[in-house]
């Protein structure tokens, strides 16, 4: 039997759980799920069929057309990664626009659809050998994953990294729209009923702020094959 185990990275918005989880995957050979991304699909198809805009959410139409979301994860060879299709459609470009992140939450807190997510995660996990990013991923998805990290960084140095990766890709964004966006959703999330974003009590917190990504990448490296050693003994 393989011997493989579960890593779960919950954190703040924009604190770098990507591109740790694509690394950790990529080296040690796991899948790689991205949460956030699910619950991006679900919100861009609120907005597509007009269940919530900015100054309005009817979560119980959203509810009642759950059953017609598919969701899958498609390995792109190119990237080295999965992409995420909402109803066959590859909604990478989309889901990742401030529009959609200043959403998300809002149709994050819905109970139902966190449901019908958490168990879709359980199942793509459930033979482990996975990284899973996410908010709840430590405490709810997986509460006995072997290897629980909860990321943190400044408002201040989320929001740059978040400023500099959209207008990157041709987003015309200010600094401040997107710093809002950061502690807004961190607000939201903290604060929900269902799930709320908090660290699990075994997990290993990990300020990145004054870490490069390689040096955290090493961090965790080490981490990983610690819990494999305690795991298999
Ligand atoms: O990780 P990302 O920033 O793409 O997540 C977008 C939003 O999705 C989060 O701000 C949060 O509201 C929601 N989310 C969640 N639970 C997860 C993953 C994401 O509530 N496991």
């Amino acid at each position: 039997m393989d011997k493989k185990i579960t890593i779960a990275i919950d954190g703040f918005s924009s604190t770098g759980k990507s591109t740790l989880a694509k690394q950790l995957a990529r080296h040690l050979g796991y899948a790689y799920v991205d949460t956030g991304a699910m619950y991006r699909s679900v919100t861009l198809y609120a907005m597509e069929n007009g269940f919530i805009d900015s100054a309005f959410f009817n979560s119980e139409g959203l509810t009642d057309c759950l059953d017609d979301i598919s969701l899958q994860f498609l390995f792109n060879p190119d990237l080295g990664y999965a992409e995420m299709y909402l109803n066959e459609e590859n909604v990478e470009g989309k889901i990742r626009t401030l529009p959609v992140s200043n959403l998300v939450s809002l149709v994050a807190e819905v109970s139902a659809v966190r449901a019908m997510l958490v168990k879709q995660q359980q199942h793509m996990g459930e033979n482990k050998g996975v990284v899973m990013d996410g908010r709840d991923i430590g405490t709810v998805v997986f509460p006995n994953a072997e290897l629980k990290l909860f990321m943190t960084a400044s408002p201040e140095t989320r929001a740059q990294r978040r400023f500099e990766e959209l207008t990157q890709k041709g987003n015309t964004v200010t600094f401040d729209e997107v710093l809002y966006n950061v502690q807004e959703r961190d607000r939201i999330d903290t604060h929900r009923k269902d799930s709320p974003l908090v660290k699990a009590a075994d997990a290993i917190e990990i300020d990145n702020s004054d870490l490069t990504i390689q040096q955290q990448f090493d961090k965790v490296l080490e981490l990983a094959k610690n819990a494999l050693a305690v795991t298999y003994p």
